[in-house]
């Protein structure tokens, strides 16, 4: 239905300014720019760069969530419960070429990938077992132990050992599993209320949320380069 609607814009356009530069660049715009597809080569460079950081970690690759597509609000996700990353698949072509040029996508895909270690870390330190009684006890988790998710964390065990107070990550292990006892759950919190808020800036003190951004951190372009790029990306998109 959206899409019609922006289709008659377009035409509409077109129709009312057809020789001049607003009509060439209505002309190039096809609704592929405005929508996205994923089956389009901006999300196959999207996975490449997930493939590519993924190995350049040394992480092992029977662990490697999948990357899903999915209308949500924030850019991607990591859920614990499917054992995925989910990426936001409204995002038009353009916006997700530009993110994957500038190097923004691998600074995003960073940040999850550093949930992903976190939650590594604390299934070693409790015990694949112990961890799925722990989901299905606490309420505040909300996360249903299908068998598929129970496998997975045996297999995070198995792969990377358990964690003993005698080893290096231990203490670090202990913080993580004390701050995903006390992650705010913010996905029902869509208003501008004073819960919400105060919601918000625990979710961005938790430590799990504070690793990870400075995970990301590292990763992140600059204005200068995200600049150059879009405006690259925009005079190729309307002259080609
Ligand atoms: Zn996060």
């Amino acid at each position: 239905m959206q899409i019609n609607r922006i289709e008659q814009i377009h035409n509409s356009n077109f129709n009312f300014c057809s020789k001049n530069k607003c009509s060439l660049l209505f002309e190039n715009f096809t609704s592929r720019d405005i929508y996205s597809d994923t089956n389009g080569k901006e999300f196959a460079n999207l996975r490449n760069i997930y493939n590519n950081l993924w190995k350049n970690l040394e992480l092992p690759e029977n662990l490697k969530p999948r990357l899903q597509y999915k209308a949500m609000l924030s850019n991607m996700a990591f859920s614990i419960s499917d054992y995925m990353i989910y990426v936001e698949k409204r995002l038009s072509p353009f916006k997700m070429n530009c993110r994957n040029k500038t190097g923004k996508n691998e600074s995003i895909l960073r940040h999850e990938i550093e949930h992903v270690r976190q939650i590594w870390d604390i299934v070693r330190l409790i015990g694949a077992d112990n961890m799925a009684e722990e989901f299905k006890n606490n309420t505040n988790f909300n996360i249903e132990v299908t068998p598929a998710l129970l496998k997975k964390m045996r297999e995070i065990e198995n792969t990377l050992g358990r964690i003993t107070n005698n080893s290096a990550e231990y203490a670090k292990a202990q913080q993580y599993l004390k701050a995903l006892r006390n992650y705010p759950d913010i996905s029902q919190y869509y208003g501008m209320s004073i819960k919400e808020i105060i919601k918000h800036l625990k979710y961005k003190n938790n430590l799990l949320e504070k690793q990870a951004r400075n995970e990301a951190s590292k990763y992140k372009p600059t204005l200068i380069k995200t600049l150059r790029v879009i405006i690259n990306e925009f005079c190729k998109l309307i002259l080609h």
